[in-house]
């Protein structure tokens, strides 16, 4: 899995994840973001599902129009706070707008929210899809090669994302990391356990290091202490941000490829430019 063959870059494979937009001005945007980065050929286009059902209509919106501009598009979706019956009038939707494919989540409680719902965890979402819709979708699942925040442990996190795989999940993203170890490690352990879906790393752009730093705190992914300090010592200075971004990211995607990783995908946060710059970098290798 570790080992640095070289891998055809000019082939990239990769997806990118939007999220849906609250304002009229931000759906216009984002259109124009989609076809920058459809320009790249993406296998798929993501677009996020607020936990509760609270972007519902606007996640749907988006999967609409990316499927009526010809491209692939896949809903994410989360069951915490959902029915069963609620969530299968969300499969006849994504039935009706084409989707293909469903990125099945858990979610996390929305504050002031206090009802979990008929669903504890995404394995029992994954079990309902196939049984309500057979091999109709493909199933696409969270995973963390940093362990999950409110996981009980490193083992028991590993078993319940094989529990999600033997559910019927076709193939994994994984949340953002800076550590290319943590993923061969997850992976590593995976193969052991006889699970072979692909598991594509989940890539954050870096724009803003202080907004990377919070987001960072609540989803449990690390930037370890050398990234940290350099990011801090450059202060307000967003050229150099940008650059010093740049490189460590690239560098991660060359080494994940290096190492197997079948594909890559883009967290956008609806923004083109950086994730254009990161994937022409790649091709160009
Ligand atoms: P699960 O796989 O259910 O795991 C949740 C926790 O429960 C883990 O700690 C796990 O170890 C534990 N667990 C699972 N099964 C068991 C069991 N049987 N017994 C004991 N413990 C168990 N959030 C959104 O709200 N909307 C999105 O669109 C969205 N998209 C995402 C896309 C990706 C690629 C990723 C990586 C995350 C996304 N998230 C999204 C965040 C996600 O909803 C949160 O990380 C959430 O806390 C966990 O969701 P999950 O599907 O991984 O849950």
């Amino acid at each position: 899995m570790n080992s640095p063959l070289p891998t055809p870059h000019s082939a990239l494979q990769f997806s990118v994840e939007f999220f849906p937009t609250a304002t009229p001005e931000g759906l216009v945007k984002l259109r124009g973001v989609r076809d920058q980065l459809a320009a790249l050929g993406p296998e798929f286009f993501s677009v996020t599902y607020g936990a509760g059902g609270s972007t519902r209509d606007r996640t749907l919106q988006i999967v609409r129009e990316i499927r009526a501009a010809g491209l692939d598009a896949a809903p994410h979706l989360s069951c915490i706070g959902a029915t069963e019956a609620s969530i299968r009038e969300h499969l006849a939707e994504f039935r009706e707008v084409g989707a293909k494919r469903i990125v099945a989540l858990r979610g996390d409680l929305p504050s002031g929210m206090a009802d979990p719902g008929e669903f504890r965890y995404a394995s029992e979402l994954v079990a309902f899809i196939r049984r309500e819709s057979g091999d109709e979708f493909r199933i696409e699942v969270a995973a963390y090669p940093e362990v999950h925040p409110q996981a009980r442990s490193a083992a028991s996190d590993l078993q319940a994302f094989l529990t999600k795989v033997r559910a019927g999940a076709n193939s994994a993203i994984t949340q953002y990391f800076y550590n290319a170890d943590a993923y061969f490690r997850f992976v590593d352990e995976v193969r052991a356990a006889g699970v072979d879906i692909p598991i594509v790393p989940g890539i954050m752009p870096i724009a803003s290091f202080s907004k990377l730093a919070r987001f960072s705190e609540s989803c449990g992914a690390e930037i370890p202490q050398w990234m940290r300090r350099r990011f801090e010592a450059y202060g307000d200075d967003a050229e150099s941000i940008r650059a010093f971004g740049l490189d460590v990211v690239s560098q991660l995607c060359e080494r994940l490829l290096a190492g197997g990783a079948p594909s890559l995908h883009f967290y956008t946060l609806n923004q083109a430019n950086l994730t254009t710059a990161l994937i022409e970098r790649l091709q160009s290798k």
